[in-house]
């Protein structure tokens, strides 16, 4: 399976990092082994000194396909859980001033959470998910799927001009403002729509 994550995909977020809204979804991949085995805490990678989190809505492919139509793209997922896009953010900023791929940044091991639960789409207003992280009982970040740039749908036939999806794969949609460093000992929590799906301890 293959992780795909989207970039810049809620305005408040762009402009905390003084990045520039893009005229299409920017995306990269994580690989399988970026998934960090349930109930394991997150150990800060010696390559890093500013790991931040990114919470995010992502979506699990649940048929195979290419060029999806947009107006056909929710037969190609059920069901949406939450995950942080972990970032080695110092890393990331190198790639950036050198032109270079970000993967390094993105894509080590322990970099993708996963929501221990995922809801069943026809559960959820798709256009009013509320999702937040919590950092040590403090609220970080705060999104509602209603403030995307890009839709589910429209991400999922844009991604699919590149890649074939196939069921199992992940999409991670963006990230709401608030991304933030953690430190050893930190405890990250994650709610959609007001449950807690995800939890993690930082080590
Ligand atoms: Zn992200």
């Amino acid at each position: 399976m293959k992780i795909i994550c989207i970039g810049r995909n809620y305005h408040d977020h762009i402009k905390e990092l003084n990045n520039k809204v893009e005229k299409e979804p920017l995306f990269f991949l994580k690989p399988d082994t970026a998934i960090q085995p349930k109930g394991h805490p997150f150990f800060i990678p010696d390559f890093s000194k500013n790991i931040h989190y990114e919470i995010e809505i992502i979506l699990k492919i649940c048929k195979n396909g290419k060029k999806i139509n947009e107006q056909f793209s929710h037969k190609y997922y059920n069901e949406i859980g939450l995950g942080i896009d972990f970032t080695a953010r110092d890393v990331q900023d190198k790639c950036k001033e050198l032109g270079h791929p970000w993967e390094k940044a993105k894509g080590f091991d322990g970099s993708a959470q996963i929501s221990n639960k995922f809801f069943h789409k026809s559960n959820l207003e798709l256009n009013n998910i509320k999702f937040r992280l919590e950092k040590n009982k403090t609220i970080v970040q705060n999104g509602n799927s209603s403030q995307m740039i890009y839709s589910f749908d429209y991400l999922i036939s844009y991604v699919s001009n590149f890649y074939t999806l196939r069921t199992g794969d992940l999409i991670f949609t963006g990230t709401p403002s608030g991304v933030g460093e953690v430190k050893i000992n930190d405890k990250l929590e994650g709610f959609l729509n007001d449950e807690k799906i995800l939890s993690v301890k930082i080590k």
